[in-house]
């Protein structure tokens, strides 16, 4: 049986360790996490893995390249998928610096790297290796009311300090690979929903708040539009993308799901108020305030993901209405620890004890 191995890097992140588990699922090889547990990388994220030996976690940092030179060497791995990244728009206004590093050094460390060890690779590894950058609509801009959805040829105009991080580590991914023939493949995809999203992105963060009686911010008039795609659909993209894209080319991956983020909240506060009724009386809408805007803000997201569907016959499983309802259970439900670990900080504690000397 084919058994590739593959090198995962910020896999203990939101949408990092929702693919390790799915690829772990379905194919036999050895999985190398790479992570450098940010705030952002949880290895509660990963607990289902402890006990699985395919699953080898690495505790390190993308922009460290005799790390990853050795890595590479050890495991000779068939495919690498970037997900570490800096990723919150609001963290990248703030403090900048952190995505110039990750975003763009990071990703030019790896491609270096990877070049050195697709070279040395002999035949047939040379032909099957593969680089896959994990990218954002971001890159794109902002759209207009009238304007048709981003697609894979709509030139970049990144907004964000967070989306031109992005862009400029996703030009360097193409640049390896005109350049210098690397076999690569980037994906572009919209804003992901589903379990173990750290609860500083949109939805975590309102249903967090809904349930504390917090009131649920709503920057500016709350018509800002994305398109959103449940975890799941995401990492069954990047699974196709690897297997069946052609080297060189850019998918975007959406979920035909355009909602300004005020329909997202009421979806959200409907969905609560059905779920868990608010004591005493009411909606959870009653707990939305309307914010100053974020700087910069885009007006709004959407995503083409015709050729990905045509080319390579993925498209998503998840409609947004059983999605967002799956995500709410799994935030009610099963994994109230998980979220009091997040907010308290305990789980780099949790780490310590269940990942000492690996
Ligand atoms: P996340 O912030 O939840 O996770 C990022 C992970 O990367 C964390 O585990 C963190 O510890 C790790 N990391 C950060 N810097 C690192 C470094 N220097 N070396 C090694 N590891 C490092 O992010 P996410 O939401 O899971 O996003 C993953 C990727 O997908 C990112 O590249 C992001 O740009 C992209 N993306 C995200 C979305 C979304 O909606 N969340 C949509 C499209 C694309």
């Amino acid at each position: 049986m084919d058994k590739p191995t593959i090198l995962v890097t910020g896999g203990a992140g939101f949408i990092g360790a929702n693919f390790v588990c799915a690829w772990l699922s379905r194919h036999n090889g050895t999985l190398v996490n790479l992570d450098k547990l940010t705030y952002a990388g949880n290895p509660a994220n990963l607990h289902a893995l402890q006990a699985d030996p395919r699953h080898v976690f690495v505790r390190g940092d993308i922009c460290d390249p005799e790390l990853i030179a050795q890595l590479l060497a050890r495991f000779r791995p068939r495919y690498i998928v970037n997900f570490a990244a800096e990723s919150h728009v609001d963290r990248s206004i703030h403090s900048p610096d952190a995505f110039v590093k990750t975003n763009v050094d990071g990703v030019f460390l790896l491609l270096e790297a990877a070049l050195h060890h697709w070279k040395q690779l002999t035949q047939p590894e040379v032909e099957d290796f593969r680089f896959l950058q994990v990218s954002t609509d971001e890159v794109y801009g902002s759209l207009s009311a009238e304007e048709s959805a981003f697609s894979e040829t709509t030139p970049y105009r990144p907004n964000s300090p967070y989306a031109a991080s992005k862009a400029a580590g996703d030009h360097l991914v193409r640049a390896y690979h005109r350049t210098y023939g690397l076999p690569v493949l980037t994906t572009n995809c919209s804003n992901n929903y589903g379990p173990y999203q750290h609860p500083e992105k949109l939805i975590p963060l309102m249903l967090l708040n809904a349930l504390a009686g917090k009131a649920l911010p709503v920057y500016g008039d709350g018509a800002n539009i994305r398109d959103w795609l449940f975890v799941e659909d995401h990492c069954r993209a990047i699974e196709r993308v690897l297997d069946s894209g052609t080297p060189g080319q850019t998918y975007n991956v959406g979920g035909h799901n355009e909602k300004t983020n005020l329909e997202v909240i009421r979806t959200l506060c409907a969905i609560l108020d059905q779920e868990r009724p608010r004591l005493g009386s009411g909606s959870y809408r009653e707990q939305i305030r309307f914010v100053a805007d974020r700087p910069g803000h885009d007006r709004r997201y959407a995503i083409d993901a015709s050729k990905i569907g045509r080319e390579l016959g993925w498209k998503p499983v998840e409609s947004f209405e059983s999605g967002i309802r799956k995500t709410v259970h799994w935030y009610l439900s099963q994994h109230r620890d998980w979220v009091e670990q997040v907010l308290s900080g305990d789980y780099k504690e949790w780490f310590a004890i269940n990942y000492r000397g690996r």
